[in-house]
């Protein structure tokens, strides 16, 4: 799924992302606690909290028929370079809720 970027900030950084830019996303697996966010916002762009950084980030909703979803990921951080979304996907180790984040 390609993600409509000019609504899109970086998750890491919080730089605008240009509509031509190159764009990475990080693409996780939620646990049973957020199957349910999964469903009802599914191809949505949110706010999701994450509580290692103690913020909301942008994150876009795997829609229920996306290559994402068919991929097993529910969830898509954005990011505006390789730098940030190996930051981001560090962090994301960390956050329970959340497994298995690859940087795509
Ligand atoms: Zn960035």
């Amino acid at each position: 799924m390609r993600p409509p970027q000019d609504r899109l900030t970086c998750a890491w950084c919080k730089k605008r992302l240009a509509d031509d830019a190159e764009v990475f996303t990080i693409n996780v697996k939620v646990k049973p606690e957020y199957d349910r966010l999964a469903r009802e916002q599914a191809g949505q762009i949110i706010g999701f909290h994450l509580f290692t950084l103690g913020r909301d980030v942008p994150a876009i909703v795997a829609g229920a028929a996306s290559q994402a979803k068919k991929a097993g990921k529910d969830l898509m951080f954005p990011a505006c370079s390789m730098a940030c979304a190996k930051a981001l996907e560090a962090t994301l180790h960390h956050e329970k809720g959340l497994v298995d984040p690859k940087i795509s």
